[in-house]
């Protein structure tokens, strides 16, 4: 027996066999041998334990060849269960789901204090409440809005005014089971890779506009984190000069132009009166003079936003998701205008697509980074 036979049929591989059945599945034998560089025996050799265990099982039968049905293996997602929960500065959203991420359960608790401890309790309270009826839960994942390590730490949350809080720690402490910290815009990235418009793709990118500007990165396969957890830190990047400020004191940066709270600022300037943003974008969409020049400013930075973005990843794609993605289709000729204004001549063509999305959609972000550290060796 050679070494790399030795490699592939230890623990991790078994792993790996999960991971792309939990990502592609059902996959017939032959595909998911030629996905994983493995032969056929070697490919059994580990299967047989996971269908003995029951942790895979044979699916539906996909064709018949030569009169012998292909069985798919597959997994029950509804196996295990796991908790994903987004904090924000005045609420706990908590949602459980399967193991393929889809949402089973959800629910909103008030938040009205930022110590650690105490956050602790609260998100404990919250994952204490959701549903439990279908399987055992097998962790927990949090995000929010800052930068973390390790999935263990935040290192900086400015809306927290949070330093180094060990809030992994301090869950599991009280929850009893693994616990995971993720960046928020990190963590729906994660789940748009597994679960969403990312599947499949090796290089992509997620901005989210919305209270604050974000991104995350896929490349290689693998979510990005930086060398401090930063990676797509471009809330404050410096677009054009403008009046327009964000509560850093920056002229024209993203926040100050494109955040949902910067497009109603601008459409009081432009109006006189208190406009929400969902009224400036339908009123935008009417054809109303001012509120149009408001959206088509803000999806202008936008578009230059996108092409730093292409520029310097060449993503396969840009996602573009959160409260205010809605930007990029109401705005869309302005926002494409601009990003092949400024985009490379090699970047010009990244596709931009407008993804729907619903507030829970960041809680279930957390869950997807529960059922990563779950589903890693
Ligand atoms: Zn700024």
């Amino acid at each position: 027996m050679t070494e790399s036979v030795v490699a592939e049929e230890g623990p991790a591989s078994a792993e790996r066999v999960m991971l792309e059945i939990l990502i592609h599945g059902p996959l017939s034998r032959v595909e998911l041998a030629e996905r994983l560089g493995l032969s056929g025996p070697s490919l059994t050799r580990l299967t047989k334990p996971l269908l003995a265990s029951g942790r895979l099982s044979e699916g539906e039968p996909l064709a018949r060849a030569a009169g012998r049905p292909i069985l798919p293996l597959d997994l029950d997602p509804a196996a295990e269960r796991f908790a994903g929960v987004k904090i924000t500065a005045t609420a706990i959203y908590a949602v459980v789901t399967d193991l393929r991420g889809v949402i089973r359960g959800e629910l909103e608790h008030p938040l009205t204090d930022h110590e650690p401890e105490l956050v602790a309790d609260a998100v404990a309270r919250a994952v204490g409440a959701l549903p439990a009826e279908f399987a055992p839960l097998s962790g927990v994942g949090i995000s929010l809005g800052g930068n973390t390590v390790d999935g263990r730490t935040v290192t900086e949350s400015h809306f927290l005014e949070w330093v180094d809080v060990p809030l992994a720690d301090l869950v599991e402490e009280r929850v009893g089971l693994p616990v995971t910290v993720a960046n928020d815009v990190n963590a729906l990235t994660q789940a748009q890779h597994w679960f969403g418009a990312g599947r499949g793709l090796d290089t992509f990118v997620v901005v989210t506009i919305g209270a604050g500007i974000g991104m995350g990165l896929v490349a290689g396969g693998n979510l990005v984190a930086g060398a401090h957890g930063a990676v797509g830190s471009v809330g404050h990047q410096l677009l054009a000069w403008s009046e327009a400020t964000c509560w850093r004191g920056h002229h024209g940066c993203a926040s100050a132009l494109l955040s949902t709270a910067a497009v109603e600022a601008a459409a009081k300037r432009a109006t006189g009166t208190d406009v929400d943003y969902g009224a400036v974008l339908r009123g935008a969409s009417r054809g109303d003079p001012a509120l149009r020049g408001v959206v088509d400013s803000a999806a202008a930075a936008l578009g230059l936003l996108l092409a730093n973005v292409a520029n310097a990843l060449d993503p396969r794609k840009i996602l573009l998701t959160g409260e205010g993605a809605r930007l990029g289709e109401v705005g869309e000729h302005a926002m494409l205008t601009s990003l092949v204004e400024a985009a490379d001549w090699k970047t010009v063509r990244t596709p931009v697509e407008v993804q729907p999305f619903a507030f829970n959609e960041w809680a279930r972000g957390a869950a997807a980074t529960a059922i990563r550290a779950r589903m890693s060796p």
